[in-house]
């Protein structure tokens, strides 16, 4: 891992929290976790419910930790029900927001084009994307990992110029190891670094090199703290993004401990 960039370790807690009594009890046991242990060059990010997003600022302060959304919509204000803006995020705390992330993909039918929308409203807002990119299980028994990433990579950062790509945190996330809980179903090593030297390849054929050398390349899918040095540290990640084990908080800061080690 490049000792000049923060780790990042993304918390994504999903729609869950769904009872009062759930979130205190993971507050509490987050402070118990977390108590007397300093992370020195990691940054930790949790992006629970929108509905929850203020109770984590109030709750939670540390200098190592920051808050994001799971998701935004395209425009900043007005006549859109139901939405959360970006600039609404930010003014709010906020300062990340995930894009791209395969569940919305799936269930609500995002596509490139519109999580390139979500990306450039982000930005424009002061937010800083965590956009996930990665293949789904039919385009890798196909071999599709690289036609699927350039493509999501192309589509989904389209007009984001060389002053904004520094700002961008790219996550490749193979959705076939997402909760996968099984493993033969988390990528080797090896692939998770084929995957990022793609991704650094189209970012260096994108833009030039010393602006491309800023942005963070993390891993997501499955991680737990058995299997993140392998998963982020000997692959060369900047980091990771956690769903089911960011639930757990004493899971979860080991993770953060491994990877700051
Ligand atoms: C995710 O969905 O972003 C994720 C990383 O989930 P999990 O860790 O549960 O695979």
């Amino acid at each position: 891992m490049s000792t000049k960039k923060e780790a990042l370790v993304v918390a994504n807690f999903k729609m869950n929290f769904n009872m009062r009594y759930e979130l205190q009890h993971w507050f509490a046991n987050f402070i118990k976790a977390k108590k007397g242990i300093r992370l020195d060059s990691t940054r930790l990010i949790l992006c629970p419910p929108f509905i929850h997003l203020s109770s984590f600022i109030k709750k939670i302060r540390s200098k190592q930790i920051s808050f994001g959304a799971q998701d935004c919509f395209w425009e900043q204000k007005g006549a859109f029900t139901g939405e959360i803006s970006p600039t609404m995020i930010r003014s709010f705390g906020g300062k990340y927001v995930i894009a791209g992330h395969s569940e919305r993909r799936r269930y609500k039918g995002e596509t490139n084009k519109i999580i390139n929308y979500k990306v450039t409203a982000a930005l424009k807002a002061g937010l800083q994307p965590i956009l996930c990119i990665g293949e789904n299980a039919r385009e890798k028994k196909h071999d599709m990992l690289f036609s699927v990433i350039t493509k999501q990579f192309k589509e989904c950062l389209y007009d984001v110029g060389r002053s904004r790509i520094k700002d961008i945190i790219i996550c490749y996330e193979p959705v076939w190891a997402i909760s996968a809980n099984k493993p033969d179903h988390l990528p080797t090593t090896d692939e998770i670094m084929e995957a990022k030297l793609l991704i650094k390849k189209l970012l260096i054929q994108e833009y030039e090199g010393p602006v491309s050398e800023h942005v963070r390349i993390i891993y997501g899918g499955s991680v737990v703290s058995k299997n993140v040095s392998e998963v982020c540290i000997d692959a060369g990640m900047d980091g990771v993004l956690v769903g089911g084990a960011s639930l757990l908080p004493h899971e979860f800061v080991k993770i953060a401990q491994t990877i700051d080690l």
